[in-house]
């Protein structure tokens, strides 16, 4: 019986993990569960997998859950904040943990729960790009299982050979082809690209996921975030790693082999999967996604991707060669930059110039330990921030 800690059960990841684990009530029981301000939501998901634990972002949330769960009956403890989810993430009643929070926000209680030697099912993205390799060395001294959510990364670890993660290594890996879908401009005209409005950028034409990564998608910055978790995750050299537009997003990403061989995993658009996948590893579970039928697709379109369309692209290919703090700087940048584009004060050119900006005038430098990291990352977000306004 796996006991689950669900750091962002509210989010998009959070809510289609409980509906996993609700098909399996033999194999999961829910152990933390934790949401930044949507109280009631929580209250709910609490009432229904009555977790010992609950955490929400301040004192005053933390009194409104507490009051809506006494009323109901339960006696799930409520705590709040930074804390609260590192407890939660390394606790020993806990053998697993959805890191599901989305940006910075989730990295120290992703990396607790790394000391801690839990399984890590990753989809907080961010925290890795931002940790790099602190990240997989606290994994490794732990004896962490770190298994990727994320459908490209989950896709690559199926192709992967079976010996991969207990002796990492070439075995033969030519490349890593990370696939797009483009998101929702990849046919719009690039002249008019500055007038799109947040609701645009966040309707993915494939995915239903939160608005931070949605807006990431339309920028493919999301992917530019991707290659540089792959390149962690899986011991990538950045020229190793190939992106390719594929509109459908029915193969979610492929591993190509020295002998010519092309390994794909294929799927319809469904985060349950990966998340299934990755819950009951090696073991394969019902998961709610129906298989898909290629007949009905008929078709799978593929294109090389343009960095004049997708500057965000470029610039985190930029990052991950320039190593160090570079990618926390990228990160934190975007962060500022996705929001201020969501608050309506810039438009969604800005973004990328923003980000460029910023990675200018804070160029790489190297990072040994977690304080140099987080001090990038608030000098990169104070920097963005001033550049807002100008
Ligand atoms: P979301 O916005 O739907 O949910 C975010 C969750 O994080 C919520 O539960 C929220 O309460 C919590 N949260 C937000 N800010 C917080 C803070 N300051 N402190 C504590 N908790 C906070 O996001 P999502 O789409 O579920 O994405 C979550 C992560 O998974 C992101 O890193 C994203 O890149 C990654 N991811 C998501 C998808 C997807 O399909 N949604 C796919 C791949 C990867
Ligand atoms: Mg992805």
């Amino acid at each position: 019986m796996q006991s689950i800690t669900i750091l962002g059960a509210t989010g998009s990841i959070g809510v289609s993990t409980l509906d996993v684990i609700a098909r399996h009530p033999d194999r999961y029981r829910v152990f933390a569960l934790t949401a930044n301000s949507r109280v009631e939501d929580l209250a709910e998901q609490c009432i229904r997998f009555r977790p010992e634990v609950a955490v929400v972002g301040s004192a005053l949330a933390a009194s409104q859950l507490s009051e809506r769960l006494k009323s109901a009956g339960l006696t799930t403890h409520v705590d709040f904040g930074e804390q609260a989810l590192c407890d939660v993430a390394s606790a020993a009643a806990c053998t697993t943990v959805m890191a599901a929070i989305v940006g910075a926000a989730g990295l120290a209680s992703t990396m607790a729960a790394a000391h801690a030697g839990k399984k890590i099912l990753l989809a907080n993205k961010e925290a890795l790009v931002i940790s790099g390799q602190l990240f997989m060395d606290a994994v490794a001294a732990s004896g962490s299982i770190l298994l990727p959510i994320d459908s490209e990364h989950n896709a690559i670890f199926q192709c992967l050979p079976l010996n991969y993660q207990r002796q990492p290594g070439n075995h033969g890996i030519r490349k890593i082809v990370l696939t797009a879908s483009g998101g929702p401009f990849l046919d719009r005209d690039v002249a008019t690209l500055d007038q799109v409005t947040p609701e645009q950028a966040i309707a993915h034409p494939n995915w239903s996921m939160g608005r931070k990564i949605s807006v990431d998608s339309a920028t493919m910055m999301n992917k530019g975030l991707e290659v540089i978790e792959a390149h962690w995750l899986f011991g990538a050299a950045p020229s190793q790693i190939d992106v390719v537009i594929h509109p459908q997003s029915v193969i979610h990403s492929m591993v190509s082999y020295a002998d010519g061989s092309v390994l794909a995993q294929l799927g319809n658009p469904d985060m349950r999967t990966p998340i299934a996948h990755a819950l009951a590893y090696p073991d394969r579970i019902e998961s709610g996604v129906d298989s898909i039928d290629l007949t009905k697709i008929a078709q799978l379109n593929f294109r090389p991707p343009d960095y004049q369309r997708f500057p965000c692209l470029k610039l985190a290919f930029d990052a991950l060669y320039a190593g160090g703090s570079a990618a926390a700087v990228l990160n934190a940048a975007n962060e500022i930059a996705v929001e201020a584009f969501l608050d309506r004060q810039i438009g969604f050119r800005r973004i990328s110039e923003l980000i460029d900006t910023v990675l200018n005038r804070m160029p790489a430098e190297p990072v040994t330990d977690l304080d140099s990291v987080l001090a990038k990352d608030r000098s990169a977000r104070l920097l963005a921030s001033e550049l807002l306004h100008h």
